[in-house]
């Protein structure tokens, strides 16, 4: 069956990124047609507004989509391309796995979690306002429904089943915000006696960030409400490596859009320079949505074997200053078309390579 997919490049970076995730994808074999629609800068210079509606419209039709980072611009009245369309998507799940790559970028080449994060209300409702009349005091509202965390929470045990994990732990600021925090916290209680053959437990945010950065091998999937999640998923990626090779999945009830972590990294723009990982693997986490797990799983071995071996690597992975075995650097092009050779070469009876550690010097 061939799956059609929304492909939006984006600005920046972007369209090196996701030519990089469409030649791997190729390489699967997995029948993927694209459908191409702009959204960013080049739709505002071609249509004036920088999510024409043939973006929601193709979306909507597909249910499923492959998106490129789009640059935000800072002030001008367009408001963010990615908050418009979880919200009018209703991508209410923000799941961002952090998981180290052949130990590379990383102290901590243990890591593993998935961070899952409710992506529509929170403090991120847009309900703000300025209090007095000379601005000199403001309020946003932090908005917390039941809805929202009872179907959040059952998100992620659900994750957790499926993928074979073994524990939630849900992050909250209870103790202090003791009705928005307390609701979360009652929801997540409730569900988590639904799913007794996944732990749980509970962590203040505080103390979460601090045992994150101590031991991250302890967490397995973390689920927390939407300013938490932000913050959170950033400081997972940076325990996994890096925004080079952090992917992410947005899901509503019958829609999902798959992301890298990453902006457009203007500066590198038409360089191809950029790292193709984190778009290679937010491919590897839609093939996983669409049923093709074999497909998947090849995809995330080859970028493991190529990223292991460091023959044909990007700068971030290559370079003195980012890594511990520098090695002359790559293409963008170059890694994905090396990422691609591999895939339908991959022995998946064979374990993974383990991580080379570095060499003291
Ligand atoms: P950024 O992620 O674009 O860049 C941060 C740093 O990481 C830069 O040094 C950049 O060069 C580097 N970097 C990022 N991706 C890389 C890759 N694949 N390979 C190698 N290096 C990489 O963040 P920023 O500079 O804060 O944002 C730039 C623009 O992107 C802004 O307009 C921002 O709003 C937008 N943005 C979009 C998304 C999205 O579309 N989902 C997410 C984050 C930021």
């Amino acid at each position: 069956m061939t799956h059609r997919v929304t492909l939006v490049p984006g600005d920046g970076i972007g369209p090196e990124v996701t030519r990089a995730a469409q030649l791997v994808a190729e390489a699967t074999g997995v029948p993927l047609e694209w459908e191409t629609v702009e959204a960013g800068e080049r739709a505002i210079a071609a249509k004036g507004t920088p999510l024409p509606p043939e973006v929601l419209d193709s979306i909507r039709k597909n249910r499923l989509a492959l998106k490129g980072p789009i640059t935000t611009p800072i002030g001008g009245g367009f408001r963010s391309v990615n908050v418009a369309l979880r919200q009018e998507l209703d991508l209410y799940a923000s799941v961002r796995p952090a998981r180290a790559i052949a130990g590379e970028g990383t102290r901590y080449p243990e890591t593993d979690l998935v961070v899952v994060r409710e992506a529509t209300e929170g403090l991120y409702s847009g309900v703000e306002h300025w209090v007095d009349r000379d601005h000199s005091a403001a309020e946003t509202v932090n908005v917390v429904t039941r809805k929202a965390s009872d179907r959040i929470v059952r998100f992620a045990f659900e994750l957790a089943r499926r993928e074979g994990r073994r524990k939630v732990t849900a992050v909250h600021k209870a103790n202090i915000m003791k009705t928005t925090g307390g609701l979360f916290q009652t929801a997540f209680r409730e569900i988590a006696g639904q799913y007794p053959d996944i732990a749980s437990e509970e962590r203040l945010i505080d103390n979460m960030c601090m045992q994150l950065v101590k031991k991250p091998s302890e967490y397995d999937v973390i689920v927390t409400t939407n300013l938490f999640g932000d913050i959170l998923s950033d400081l997972c990626a940076g325990l996994a490596g890096g925004l080079g090779i952090a992917p992410g999945g947005l899901y509503g009830t019958s829609t999902a859009v798959f992301e890298p972590v990453h902006g457009s990294a203007p500066k590198y723009a038409g360089l191809d320079k950029a790292n193709p990982v984190a778009e290679i693997l937010s491919l590897e986490l839609l093939l996983r949505h669409i049923g093709e797990a074999e497909a998947a799983e090849r995809v995330f071995r080859a970028v493991w074997e190529t990223v292991a071996e460091k023959k044909v690597v990007t700068y971030d992975l290559a370079l003195p200053g980012y890594t511990d075995r520098p090695v002359p650097p790559s293409s963008c092009s170059a890694m994905a078309r090396e990422i691609a050779r591999k895939v339908p070469q991959i022995d998946l009876e064979k374990p993974r390579p383990p991580y080379a550690p570095p060499t003291p010097s």
